[in-house]
């Protein structure tokens, strides 16, 4: 029996890609989350520069796949979406399920929206033999109290855009079942209040300077085998340069030293 389930856990490759960009995988299904691996310098996003998609990293990482893919979006910032349309023109048959204001981006890079769920109204969906469950929560503010791109997209605007083009109203975290695999992930510093028991990885974005009442409401309460922090890493820096923490940000303790991308084991003795 133990055998079984720790066979079962290993099915599912999990993978982190810097800022909140994941997949969450087993032999059929692909779940990406919040693909983001272009990475624009800081002077580019302070300039509001237009941003040109890396798509040789997209095809490497995000390419066609046989397995059924589903792309996952927590919020509309330019640093969770701005490699979305790359992704679904090498992957056509991709679903997104996102905030409500997703719609807004697909029809602006003139993807068909037919392909879009909007999680405002639907909070659960089972693909293959995973089942999600999103939450709506908060975003945090920046260090500092900077609050960023918040607020409805301009309708007057055109491609490409610059990272200050990219504004976001609604956020989502999300808990995935899988079998005997049961992961949260929580992209934000803002705290929530989840009844769910039995996490076996619990994946936190640090994004913000104070993580008192993340760590007391969410990661004590969720009580996770294993915790694995995020979006603390400096996203102003390629993809392809070795991993660095973002100045100012926390972390849980240890900061990886790997290069980008990182497989969490869901084994916590790993
Ligand atoms: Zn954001």
């Amino acid at each position: 029996m133990i055998f079984h389930l720790i066979s079962s856990i290993q099915a599912i490759e999990v993978k982190w890609y810097g800022a909140s960009c994941l997949s969450i995988s087993d032999e059929n299904t692909r779940i990406i989350i919040d693909p983001f691996l272009t990475r624009p310098s800081l002077w580019k996003v302070l300039t509001n520069q237009a941003l040109i998609p890396d798509t040789r990293l997209i095809k490497k990482y995000f390419g066609k796949d046989s397995r059924e893919t589903i792309i996952l979006i927590t919020h509309t910032h330019y640093d969770h979406i701005l490699d979305l349309p790359e992704v679904l023109r090498a992957n056509p048959k991709a679903k997104v399920y996102g905030p409500a204001e997703t719609i807004d981006f697909l029809k602006l890079f003139k993807i068909d929206t037919n392909i879009f769920k909007s999680l405002s109204k639907n909070h659960s969906l089972n693909i293959g033999q995973f089942s999600i469950e999103s939450f709506d929560i908060k975003h945090s503010n920046l260090p500092f109290g900077f609050s960023f791109s918040r607020g409805k997209m301009s309708s007057t605007i055109t491609t490409p855009l610059g990272a200050q083009d990219y504004q976001s109203m609604n956020s989502h975290s999300f808990f995935i079942k899988h079998k005997d695999a049961r992961i949260l992930l929580h992209p934000s510093a803002e705290p929530q209040k989840y009844d769910l028991k039995d996490i076996d990885l619990l994946i936190v974005g640090l994004t913000s300077l104070n993580i008192n009442s993340l760590k007391k409401e969410v990661i004590d309460r969720v009580q996770a085998k294993r915790v694995f922090a995020i979006h603390h890493d400096n996203f102003f820096k390629s993809f392809d340069n070795p991993l660095a923490k973002m100045p100012f940000f926390p972390t849980l303790g240890v900061f990886p030293t790997k290069k980008l991308p990182i497989s969490i084991k869901l084994d916590a003795s790993l």
